[in-house]
């Protein structure tokens, strides 16, 4: 596990799901580890990315897929649209589908950010688990048939519906940095 820059503040919990607290009663942020720096990829890679300004807030890193207990490296997953109308995610190669694995460690993360002041979410794009938009598949399908939300980022915009959602794509540049200046 290579530690995020934020790695000097303390840590409180264990990774899959890992807080770092200030000790100051800062606004928390929800974030993909991946973008900080975590290799909790299908593939055991990262996507950090440059966050100026995230190091003034708590937070929350969470990945639904290594709680959900699919590890890493692990077969990449992709959303299908069952025949029914529901969504569920499935194994690109084995089309096993995965999705109640998720229930129970999204449920959890959401009870326990239910009870946070959570500033905003900043989640990985085009994720099937954390993307705000996420290509959609028919089961066997090799072209995506259109769009929906990540299994997680469903979860977060229907139960969140007050606190903003970014991706890396949508987060403007100086947010964190301007939120920071105003606390
Ligand atoms: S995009 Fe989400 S599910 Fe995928 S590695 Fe990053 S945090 Fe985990």
């Amino acid at each position: 596990m290579i530690p995020p820059k934020h790695a000097s503040k303390r840590m409180k919990k264990t990774y899959p799901e890992i807080i770092y607290r200030t000790s100051a009663p800062l606004p928390w942020i929800a974030i993909s580890p991946c973008l900080v720096g975590f290799p909790t990829r299908y593939d055991g890679r990262d996507k950090r990315i440059a966050l100026p300004g995230l190091d003034m807030f708590n937070l929350i890193l969470f990945c639904p897929e290594q709680s959900a207990g699919l590890g890493t490296p692990r077969e990449p997953i992709r959303l299908v649209s069952s025949a029914d109308g529901t969504t569920h995610v499935a194994g690109v190669n084995s089309e096993h589908d995965f999705t109640s694995r998720f229930s129970v460690p999204c449920r959890r993360m959401a009870e326990f950010l239910h009870k946070h002041e959570v500033l905003c979410f900043i989640l990985k794009a085009r994720s099937p688990s954390c993307g705000v938009i996420s290509p959609l598949f028919t089961s066997g399908g090799i072209d995506p048939v259109g769009a929906s939300p990540g299994i997680w980022a469903d979860m977060i915009l229907k139960e969140f519906p007050d606190i903003p959602v970014f991706t890396e794509d949508t987060l403007p540049p100086e947010y964190l940095q301007q939120k920071a200046a105003s606390l």
